[in-house]
């Protein structure tokens, strides 16, 4: 049998990553100590980034399974403990590395990321919808995705994608829950149960720049931002905060939709930004007899697309249109996006096209040169 050596220990256990922080706890500075018994029984300590961590089982379990497979392992003993201050501190040092507090990172010259905030004239319209599963989506093609629910009057994001926990927080930094492979921070993780927030604009825009600045989001390919309905001020925040985010605006084919949209869009005017694209939602109703039910008309997001593209002087693409489906309301209530639940539905498969055009724009960043992506336009 071959001799047990703490080195191949150590090994199994720098493939481990941190549930949220989503690196090598090795890497981290996680693991206390190991040491080996008699007859192939092992000991690790783990050191927790905070006390009541809410991934403590998710953790021992990936120890303890990843020790196990070790060649002579006979027994995984998981002990776990917390990070002092210095611990903390030095961990949150290793995360940000050249980053200064307070620094967002999507908005220094050649970041990757793309940052896209999701904007509707007006609510109900399926905008938290549509981001999550957008994200879903995105991430479910091997990209690296966040969401930032900036959605006070309404944040559902945390409830569509199943996300239960609470960000934990190490020293400054805000460690954002992962569901489905997006990470996720919402303004309605900071509020006592589902209370209203009565939040102004200075509020508002201190705890976007918070959540841009502060929850360690690691290397992003997409970050989405659902945004308030309306022509708020979060969006003149969002214009600020992250100069590069592109607008995609949602809407619906009805008419009131369109013109509440068409005035969302063009904010983009004012501020400067890019319209990514217009994404029609709940464009008609599939029958059974196989004709549609145009329920809220016909039309609505290639009028949006053509009149935003005609005010910006570019080109602002339609991309997609989304039936209306039962499946899509129930995913988003079962915090399970259609997307990944009942792929083979219509809507999932134009909410997954939809993704794919975003996914391609993605692959057309690779090679960029860093130094001259645009944080302003
Ligand atoms: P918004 O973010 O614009 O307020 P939501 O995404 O919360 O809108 O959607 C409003 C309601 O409509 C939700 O109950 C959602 O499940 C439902 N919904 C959204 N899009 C669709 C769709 N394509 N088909 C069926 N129900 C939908």
């Amino acid at each position: 049998m071959a001799v047990l050596e703490e080195s191949a220990v150590r090994a199994a256990l720098a493939t481990v990553d941190d549930p949220e922080i989503r690196k090598p706890i090795t890497e981290l500075g996680m693991v206390d100590a190991v040491a080996l018994g008699a007859d192939g029984a092992v000991s690790v300590q783990v050191l927790l980034t905070v006390a009541g961590c809410p991934m403590k089982a998710e953790l021992t379990r990936r120890v303890s399974e990843a020790v196990s497979r070790v060649d002579g392992v006979r027994s995984v003993d998981v002990t776990l403990g917390v990070m002092s201050a210095e611990q903390r501190q030095a961990l949150q040092q290793h995360l940000r590395g050249d980053q200064p507090a307070n620094e967002i990172p999507f908005a220094q010259p050649g970041s990757r990321t793309r940052v896209y905030a999701v904007a509707s004239g007006k609510g109900g319209v399926g905008k938290s919808s549509v981001t999550v599963n957008l994200a879903a989506s995105l991430a479910a093609r091997g990209l690296s995705v966040g969401v930032l629910d900036a959605d006070i009057y309404g944040f559902s994001v945390p409830r569509m994608l199943g996300v239960t926990g609470k960000p934990t927080q190490v020293e400054q930094m805000i460690m954002p829950p992962v569901a489905h492979d997006v990470k996720v921070i919402s303004i309605g993780m900071f509020t006592p149960g589902n209370t209203a927030v009565v939040w102004r604009g200075p509020m508002l825009h201190r705890a976007l720049q918070q959540f841009l600045a502060d929850v360690f989001w690691g290397d992003l390919d997409v970050l989405l931002m659902d945004l308030p309905p309306g022509t708020g001020d979060i969006a003149i925040s969002v214009a600020q905060l992250v100069p590069s985010a592109e607008l995609l605006v949602v809407t619906t084919p009805q008419l009131a939709a369109r013109e509440v949209a068409e005035r969302a869009g063009s904010i983009a005017l004012q501020t400067h930004q890019q319209i990514v694209g217009v994404v029609e939602n709940m464009s008609w109703l599939d029958l059974p007899d196989g004709t549609r039910m145009e329920l809220f008309g016909a039309g609505g997001g290639q009028a949006v697309a053509d009149s935003l593209s005609q005010s910006t002087g570019t080109t602002v693409p339609l991309l997609g249109q989304i039936p209306i489906d039962q499946t899509v309301r129930e995913g988003g209530d079962d915090g399970l996006p259609v997307v990944l639940r009942e792929p083979r539905t219509s809507a999932a498969i134009a909410l997954g096209e939809v993704a794919d055009r975003l996914a391609k724009r993605q692959a057309s960043l690779v090679g960029r040169s860093l130094g001259l992506t645009p944080t302003s336009r």
